[in-house]
């Protein structure tokens, strides 16, 4: 089909791949890239490796030109100071980051971070112009109990309140149930669609029809090569986030050469 907004295949390395490992994945996935004659224009492609990487890949990424963007997998809510162990997004911003994840399902349960929290650290990411990529997602519990759609737009409201229009428009949100995250459980076309469309339903009811229309959905959970593309031919889903799967250049490459 056709494309209203430019899909971003997104490869979230988590805790994985060293400098080293880092470097030799990124070079293979542009390598593999290159000999299947992919097409830049039609996707973005992005991965969120872990902070030690960065500098690498932004070498790598700028010493041969490749065609590959790169975010940090968190941020601080704060610029600089007493924040032991904490990365501020003016560094990420100076190493050439694009994007950054807020809210990763495993920041809110491991790190117990709240929605204020995450509030202030969108506020944050576009303080020192990086794109939030905001996850949201329902636990297993909730998907069981029905309410899941309810649950994840209180997250979203909660995470982009006050933001403005203009910020908004250009914001990525991923919808992550959490009970599909590196469970091979991947929630259907349906479930993904369903969801994109009520997010971009209540973003032009807090926004507008315009403004909702710009903003990217990604899908995330278990996406592989074999059941990326029915996901991303959804109307509302405009691209996924990718966990298991990006740490395989090819399979990566397979996603982001998806047929639709
Ligand atoms: P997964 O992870 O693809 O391994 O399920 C997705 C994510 O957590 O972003």
């Amino acid at each position: 089909g056709e494309f209203v907004r430019r899909p971003l295949i997104a490869g979230n390395w988590k805790m994985n791949m060293d400098h080293v490992q880092g470097i030799t994945l990124l070079q293979k996935l542009a390598w593999t890239l290159d000999d299947a004659n992919h097409d830049h224009n039609r996707v973005e492609v992005a991965v969120f490796p872990p902070f030690t990487d960065l500098r690498g890949v932004q070498t790598l990424v700028a010493g041969d030109d490749l065609d590959v963007v790169y975010g940090g997998q968190d941020l601080s809510q704060h610029d600089s100071g007493a924040y032991t162990g904490d990365i501020s997004g003016q560094f990420l911003n100076k190493l050439g980051c694009r994007y950054v994840l807020v809210g990763h399902s495993e920041r809110r349960s491991v790190h117990q971070e709240s929605d204020e929290t995450l509030r202030a650290k969108v506020e944050a990411a576009y303080r020192h112009d990086l794109v939030p990529v905001l996850c949201v997602g329902e636990g297993l519990e909730i998907r069981q109990a029905g309410t899941h759609v309810e649950h994840t737009l209180e997250q979203l409201r909660a995470d982009v309140d006050g933001l403005d229009a203009e910020k908004v428009a250009t914001l990525v949100v991923a919808y992550e149930p959490v009970w599909a995250i590196g469970t091979g459980e991947v929630a259907g076309p349906e479930d993904a669609q369903e969801m994109c469309a009520a997010i971009r339903a209540e973003l032009t009811k807090l926004y507008d029809a315009d403004t909702a229309e710009k903003v990217r959905l990604l899908y995330g959970g278990s996406v592989k090569g074999q059941n990326a593309a029915a996901i991303l031919r959804e109307r509302d889903v405009d691209g996924v986030l990718v966990g298991g799967a990006s740490l395989d250049a090819g399979e990566f490459a397979s996603i982001v050469r998806f047929e639709n």
